[in-house]
Order: structure tokens, then sequence, then C-alpha cells
């Protein structure tokens, strides 16, 4: 590149516009005369074209140049509607004016600067514009920085900032964390395009902001379509949500009911971290997530009790690894392909022998392990379990059963998850073809280009691949024939939707499986709990089965009965 064309491609080396709202034609072509070898000069001769001109352009423009004196509106009325409008309210304007009397009301009414009439000298002109741009672009600068581009609202990083600092003025005043989401964002976000989704979201920043304006406080946006505020502690929030909901649905632009969903956690404890603040505001408008009639979660005693079972958990970890207080369960899978179901595999699932809890659940303890990276831990020692389990079947009964293990969507960022499960292979004498790996289906759809590379290595090394809770995450049938998967896991949620009274999904249940079969992927159901169930998969064509009808889960000892039978 040429270092004219590098100069050029700076954006400091363009022309900056200006807009010269200014009827009289002796004027303009003063101004012009002055300005034109500096500026590119967009002339209106009247408020109404400037209007139109700056609502069409106001992304080019750098400077207002404002005559007071115009045919249609007084220039002061257009300098209001200016500041008003949120795409032209940060553009400088310099007011020109023969009336000193005039500059106090532009000033309030958001003019940065005069020239007067009849014009001073065009270097005193110069100077004056050059400068009024100069520190606008500096302004804007810090202003991107701490923006989010979109809603102009704050980003994260400064809102948490000026949290921190309203509490430093404002110790013992106390303040509410809020946290706003849009209900299916992605959803409106599909039906009506992305430019509409963008709209929805600048316009609910703006009743934010209408209210924060009334109220006091702060906002900003922290990711896609959540929202967070720290305001005044208030009780209203009912109200509150109901008026803002009403608002945006009255919106002549808007194409359908937007529901908002609101969590709040009131008088917050200002000892704690500003973001855990709205960690805990967060968990609220998560309990009414799926929630049809509330919109509105608040942070209260039972949240605040499981989040510190939850922290008594974190803590208790390392212990429970070292006294191994991990037990693992096993569950039968039958093979009903023929008329009498056999025994085909079995599907590992850890329990923990809590020594003051009692029996936790995986429900309690695994997504909470997943969030912050343990889970790699546990699944690792379940994985070595499951594969001593079988090394002492076989040695016990001559009976080489094929366990399926869970791997989690962490673990496949594990980049050494092939050695490690090689290792635990060879020292029980085992093949990749005894340890099946259950993946959920959401790990396919999520960052799914990694994680779908990271699949295809463990299949490359022989280890079959369940695709697990198949149904409940966002892929879709097409994608099957292209993912590296050997098996089909339906998830529990299909079953029971297709034997629930009414019985909705059965028909989908067998497409399902007429679609599996096309692909050559065996079909496992689980979560199945009775004899007719058993008889209405099997006739479908459905391979395998788990669940409550043949087995819960078993200690190891109790799994045995199995291998007599
Ligand atoms: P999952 O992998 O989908 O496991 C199936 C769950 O359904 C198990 O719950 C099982 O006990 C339950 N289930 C099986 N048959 C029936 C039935 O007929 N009726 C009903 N109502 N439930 C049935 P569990 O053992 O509580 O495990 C829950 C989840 O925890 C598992 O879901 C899995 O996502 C996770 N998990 C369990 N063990 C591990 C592990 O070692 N590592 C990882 N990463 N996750 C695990
Ligand atoms: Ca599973
Ligand atoms: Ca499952």
């Amino acid at each position: 590149m040429t270092t004219e064309a590098q100069t050029l491609f700076r954006p400091s080396a363009e022309k900056r516009r200006i807009l010269l709202v200014e009827d009289e034609f002796i004027n303009q072509e003063i101004l012009k005369a002055y300005l034109e070898d500096r500026y590119d000069i967009l002339v209106a001769p009247d408020g109404a074209s400037a209007l139109e001109m700056l609502f069409v352009e106001y992304e080019t423009i750098s400077l207002i140049l404002l005559d007071l004196n115009l045919p249609d509106i007084h220039g002061l009325e257009l300098l209001r509607r200016i500041k008003a409008d949120s795409r032209s309210s940060q553009l400088p304007v310099i007011v020109m004016t023969a009336d000193s009397e005039a500059e106090v009301v532009s000033l309030t009414l958001g003019a940065i600067d005069f020239i007067p009439k009849p014009y001073p000298q065009p270097d005193v002109v110069l100077a004056r514009i050059q400068r009024t741009i100069e520190l606008s672009e500096d302004r804007d600068t810090l202003r991107l920085t701490e923006r989010d581009h979109l809603t102009g609202l704050y980003n994260r990083e400064f809102f948490f900032r000026y949290a921190i600092q309203l509490d430093s003025h404002h110790k013992d005043y106390p303040t509410d964390a809020i946290v706003l989401d849009v209900n299916h964002f992605h959803t409106i976000n599909e039906r009506y395009g992305k430019h509409y989704g963008d709209e929805l979201l600048r316009r609910l920043a703006l009743l934010i902001l209408s209210l924060l304006e009334r109220e006091g406080g702060i906002a900003c946006r922290s990711k896609a379509d959540t929202f967070l505020v720290y305001s005044p502690h208030r009780t209203d929030y009912e109200e509150l949500l109901e008026r803002l909901s009403a608002r945006l649905d009255a919106d002549e632009n808007n194409k359908g009911h937007v529901r908002i969903r609101m969590g709040v956690y009131t008088d917050v404890d200002k000892t704690l971290d500003v973001e855990r603040r709205f960690d805990r505001a967060k968990l609220a408008a998560d309990t009414v997530k799926d929630s049809a009639v509330k919109a509105i979660g608040l942070y209260d005693k039972s949240l605040q009790e499981a989040e510190l079972y939850s922290e008594q958990l974190i803590e208790d970890f390392s212990a429970a690894i070292r006294e191994e207080q991990f037990v693992v369960y096993y569950q039968p899978k039958f093979d009903v392909r023929a008329d009498k179901p056999v025994l085909h595999s079995a599907e590992a699932l850890v329990r923990w022998k809590h020594p003051e809890l009692g029996m936790v659940s995986p429900g309690a303890f695994i997504p909470l392990f997943e969030k912050n990276g343990l889970i790699q831990t546990v699944d690792q020692y379940v994985w070595a379990k499951a594969a001593a389990q079988i090394r002492d079947w076989r040695e016990r009964f001559g009976i080489t059963l094929p366990v399926s293990v869970n791997v989690s969507r962490v673990d496949l960022f594990d980049p050494l998850l092939k050695e490690r499960l090689g290792a635990i292979l060879e020292e029980n004498g085992l093949g990749s073809e005894d340890l099946l790996l259950e993946i959920t289906e959401s790990a396919y759809t999520e960052d799914s280009k990694q994680l779908i590379e990271a699949v295809s290595v463990l299949r490359a090394a022989g280890f079959r691949i369940e695709m697990d809770d198949f149904g409940s995450g966002y892929s879709s049938l097409s994608m099957l024939s292209t993912l590296p998967i050997d098996i089909l896991k339906l998830d529990i949620q299909f079953i029971r939707g297709a034997f629930c009274e009414g019985r909705k999904d059965i028909r989908l249940l067998e497409a399902m499986i007429r679609l599996a079969g096309a692909f050559k992927l065996p079909v496992v159901a689980e979560g199945v709990e009775t004899s007719e169930q058993v008889a209405v998969l099997g006739a479908l064509g459905c391979d395998f089965i788990q669940g409550y009808y043949f087995s819960r889960p078993v200690p190891p000892e109790e799994f045995e009965k199995f291998f007599c039978s």
C-alpha cells in the first residue's frame, strides 16, 4: 500500500461533513467559501429539510451550524427537536445569531458554541468549528468504549465500575439488583429477523432509560437480550413490569406480544461482590424461566439456602473424592428386538454418599460441577470405576458387559481425553468397544464445530458414541446423517409425551424411530416404566430399552442378579 493510500484510509484524513441550516443565500455562500476547502457542506434552507437530511445522514454528519431565523420553524425549536431524537442528540450544534440574548437559551437547549452574525474572520470561524468537532469526537471515543453499540446503554464492564462508584457515594442507601430478559428472544429473532430483534432490544433499552430518568440508577446490556439494572430499592416490581410490557406492546412497530422476565435481588448485601449480586438476581430470574404465569422471580430465603447448599457441596468435594464418597450405580439396557428381552449393556450413573446429607442425587451436583469444571474429576472417577467393574464381572461371571458412561460437554474440551480413556481401558485389559460414551445432544449444538471434532477423534479411536437426551435440544433430524454418532438415545421426555394422556407425541416417536432406522442408527428408549410402553416401543422398532420397568439404577452387587437370570 502506498503512503498516500494509507493516510487516506484513516478516518482522520476524511473530510468531515457539516450540515448548514441557513435560509439566506448570501450567508450560505459566505460560509461555503470559508469552509468548503476543509469540509463537505450539506445545506438545508429550512427546518423541515434539515430534519429530513439529519435523520437520513446522521451517521455521516460531524457538526450542525444552525441559523436561528428560519422560514418555517424557529431555530430554537429545531434545536430542541435535534436534541430530543436519539439519532441526532449527540451531534454538536453551533448556533449562528445576531441576537446575544438567544445565546443563553441555546446553551440550555444543548448548543455547544456560537458564531455571531455578521460573521467574524474566516480563520476564527474555522478554528471554532475545528475545535468543536475534535472535542466531540474525543467524547464519542470515550462513550463508545463504555457503551453497548446496539442500545447505547453501558457495557457490562463499565456498568459494574459505575455500580461500585454509586455504592461508595451511597453506602447505606438500599439498592436493588435486577436482571431483565426477553422470553424466547431467539425465536423472535428467527421469526421476524435480526433487524427486528435489534430494534426490540433498542426499544426496551429506551424504556429502561426512561425509568431510570425518573427513579435514578444505572443500566447495561450484559449480553444478547439480558439487561442489568442497579437502582434504588422499591417494592412495586409487579406494576413496573406490567407498565413496561404494556408500553412495549403498544409500540407501533411491535409485531407480537413480548414477554419480559425479571429477576430481582432486593436490598442487596453490599459486602458481596457486585457481580455476585447480579448472579443472585439471575438465579431468581431463572426460577420463572419456564413459567407461563410468573414473570418475576425474587431472590429469597429458599434460593439463599440452595446457594449455601451448592457452596457446601463444592467445599466438600475434595474430601468426597479422597474418601471415595462417590459411588457408581448401574442400570441395565435390554435388547428388545427379539421376542424375549435380553440384557445388552448398562449405564453407569453416579451418586454421592455424603456423610451428613445422605445420598445426594446427581441432579443436585452434576449441573453445579459442570459450571465450575469439577465434573471432569467426577467423570474420570466414574469411568475408572466402570472399567474396573467390567473387568471384575468378566473375571467372576465370564461375561464382558459393555457399560455406557456419561461424558460431559466440558470433558470434550480436554485435549488429553482420548489418552485418559485409553489409559483406563488398558489398566483393565479392555478395548474401546467395552466402554460406550453417552454425550448429551446439547453438546452437539453449542460450539458445535470444535465439539464435533473432539467426538470424531474418539470415534476414530474405536469408541461407540451414544447421543443422549435426543429431542431435548435443537438439533434437527436431518443433522443425524452427518454427526459422529452410533446410537440414538431418546430423551426421557419423549417417552413421557408419547404415553401421556392423549398420547400427543406418539406419532413423533414413531417418525423418529423410523428416521433413525433410515440412517441405520439403533435407538435406545430411556425412562420406560410399564409393560405397555415396552410392547409399543418394540412394535415401533425401538432396539433397546432402559428404565424402571426393568430396573432402577442399582449398586453393582444388586446388578449381578441379571447375570444369573
Ligand atoms: P441421564 O444420563 O439422562 O440418565 C438417566 C436418568 O434417568 C437417571 O437419573 C436415571 O436414574 C433416570 N431414569 C432411568 N430410568 C428411569 C425411569 O424409568 N423413570 C424415571 N423417572 N427415571 C429414570 P439420575 O441417575 O438421577 O441421573 C440424572 C442425570 O445426571 C443423568 O441423566 C446424567 O445427565 C447425569 N449423570 C449421572 N451420572 C453421571 C456421571 O457419572 N457423569 C455425568 N457427567 N453425568 C452424570
Ligand atoms: Ca446418560
Ligand atoms: Ca438421558
